[in-house]
């Protein structure tokens, strides 16, 4: 029996038993590498502004010890669950070692609509979220990140909170901090930076012209309103965005500079045009060169699939595609490139590991430095993810995984089973 419930955990499981299965792992040994170390439940009561009290749940799952400090985001979203965050965690561990980080996997979360606190209120949810995980994070033992619903302030309220009980600055607790406050250049714009430089390393190899060409970006947080300004900017028309409040379209391509302006000083895409208004759920399967999914998990289902029309499907977001829709993406292997989720927003992390050993060393990079090694290590990591999928004969997403679960494998093995 497991606490972890619900469809997100059962898809990370399912994509496990695929690698396993690939890999002839021993049955005795999956359990072993697939089942969190550690996972944290704690209650934060918050003063509402009308002097009411609040109390949110929240969550930290430490998937694995065995590579060094466990690394991921915190997600403050109304939905979310142990189950799903100990699926995030999962998918973390595999991502550092896909790219070689020497972190394993871990995720936190509040279940709450950050959108319906108050600046204040939002502070206190997050310096009570940190208070709780002292005991069980560090920079050498686990290091938070921002995720959906959280960002660059919350970060900068969980390095103080840390940083006060310590009595000294800590800034290595947290990466995607301000750089006013021990932040990288970069780290911003990096996972967004990173989806648009693998599609357009794909659409190159693919002989894609970025002048003719044309995008869908679902999701218009921090990586999709990123990856979509980064495509902008090579000359691809970005057609149609969605956020959670609705979705635009426009064939002859939207102003996304100007869609920034406005998400900065409103908060989201609402308000923006009536006229270009469009269907969210369909924006999916709208003809499009690249596709790229930055939004929530478990869109792409086997009905979509069926229906995509697009070229390169670049996963922004984490599991956004379901493993029904994995079967079908497979059948159409040479119609839609692949880049899966944990190599294609792989950016992120990527440069919270060098936000982190900068802070570590006192030691800080120009930008040009972080987005050339940023880059580097993603294509480092595509180059063997094509290679191994076409030596093995399987998909983009088992080959990445591959990568990734026989890394913490082997170490695991090299390690040895403690007492
Ligand atoms: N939340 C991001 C992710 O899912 C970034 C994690 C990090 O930078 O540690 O990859």
């Amino acid at each position: 029996m497991t606490v972890y419930a619900g469809a997100v955990f059962d898809m990370a499981v399912r994509q496990f038993g695929v690698i396993a299965d690939h890999l002839s792992i021993p049955m005795d040994e999956r359990e072993r590498i697939l089942m969190p170390k550690r996972a944290i439940t704690i209650s934060c009561p918050v003063h509402r502004d009308d002097g009411s009290i609040a109390v949110f749940e929240g969550y930290r799952v430490q998937h694995h010890l065995t590579l060094g400090p466990t690394k991921g985001g915190t997600r403050f979203a109304p939905c979310v669950d142990i189950g799903e965050v100990a699926a995030l965690a999962i998918w973390m561990s595999w991502k550092c070692a896909l790219v070689g980080l020497p972190y394993g996997g871990a995720k936190g979360g509040v279940s709450v609509d950050p959108q319906s606190l108050s600046m204040r209120e939002l502070e206190g949810l997050s310096r009570r979220y940190m208070q709780e995980m002292i005991p069980f994070v560090g920079p050498h033992t686990d290091v938070m990140a921002p995720d959906m619903g959280t960002n660059e302030q919350v970060m900068a309220w969980f390095m103080d909170t840390y940083s006060m009980y310590q009595g000294r600055t800590v800034t290595e607790i947290v990466t995607g901090k301000p750089v006013s406050t021990g932040g990288t250049l970069g780290r911003r714009e990096a996972t967004g930076r990173g989806v648009a430089h693998l599609v357009r390393r794909v659409m190159k190899e693919r002989d894609i012209a970025f002048g003719g060409a044309t995008a869908v970006v679902q999701g218009f947080g921090n990586v999709g309103s990123q990856a979509a300004l980064e495509l902008y900017n090579s000359g691809v028309r970005i057609i149609a965005v969605s956020d959670h409040t609705g979705a635009l379209h426009d064939s002859k391509g939207l102003d996304i500079p100007g869609l920034l302006r406005h998400t900065g000083t409103q908060g989201s895409l609402a308000g923006y045009s009536n006229q270009l208004s469009y269907d969210p759920a369909a924006i999916l399967t709208l003809p499009c060169d690249v596709l790229v999914p930055a939004a929530v998990e478990r869109v792409i289902d086997a009905r979509v699939a069926e229906n995509l029309k697009c070229r390169v499907l670049a996963e922004g977001a984490n599991g956004p595609t379901t493993p029904e829709a994995d079967l079908i993406l497979e059948t159409r292997q040479d119609e839609i490139f692949l880049i899966p989720d944990i190599l294609c927003n792989s950016g992120g992390v990527v440069v919270s590991y060098f936000e982190w050993v900068q802070g570590l060393q006192q030691l800080f990079w120009e930008e040009d430095q972080v987005t050339r090694r940023e880059y580097q290590i993603l294509d480092r990591a595509f180059g063997q993810m094509v290679e191994r999928a076409k030596r093995d004969g399987i998909s983009h997403r088992t080959a990445a995984m591959t990568l990734g679960v026989e890394k913490v494998r082997s170490a695991k093995a090299k390690r040895g089973l403690f007492p």
